[in-house]
């Protein structure tokens, strides 16, 4: 199971150097089925696309709509997807993956600063809804840190330099 994780995570990865190599956010993604079967791909797209909003969870769960909509019925279809991310979803993506009824989060890095699924679950709202998704964060310190040295580098590619990033 956790070998799966890992693996679902690499894939995430392959998407974050894609978008690493675009020049920008090295940030990926993919939703997987619950036979393991990948059903979508996303990649940070911000400065490529020029869309604050074109995060890498919301890339992957724009491309999951023919699995996640009923578009006959008008309904949402029930999901048994994990979405696998390289970095923890911060709070617009957070609130997609609440309102797309994915129940399964992956991360590789937590996220002190956006990363907020931990911190609304906890918090006083939505509890109800919150409930309904469980996450696993940062299942590998490798991987932990592979993607932290990519948003460093990123980082210091733009002339950001910070300590945010530094290897855990
Ligand atoms: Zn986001």
């Amino acid at each position: 199971m956790i070998k799966d994780h890992l693996k679902f995570l690499e894939l995430a990865f392959e998407e974050a150097t894609l978008a690493e190599s675009e020049g920008t956010y090295p940030i990926g993604a993919v939703i997987v089925d619950n036979e393991g079967k990948v059903v979508s791909r996303g990649r940070n797209r911000v400065f490529t696309q020029e869309d604050c909003t074109a995060h890498a969870e919301v890339d992957a769960i724009r491309k999951a709509g023919h699995i996640l909509l009923d578009t006959t019925n008008k309904r949402f279809k029930k999901n048994d997807l994990t979405l696998y991310t390289t970095c923890e979803p911060c709070p617009m993506c957070t609130c997609t993956i609440l309102l797309s009824g994915i129940k399964q989060v992956v991360w590789a890095a937590d996220d002190d600063e956006y990363g907020a699924i931990r911190r609304m679950k906890e918090g006083p709202h939505f509890i109800n809804q919150f409930n309904t998704i469980n996450y696993i964060a940062s299942p590998s310190l490798d991987l932990e840190n592979k993607q932290r040295k990519m948003l460093k580098e990123w980082n210091i590619r733009r002339g950001i330099v910070n300590t945010e990033w530094e290897a855990k």
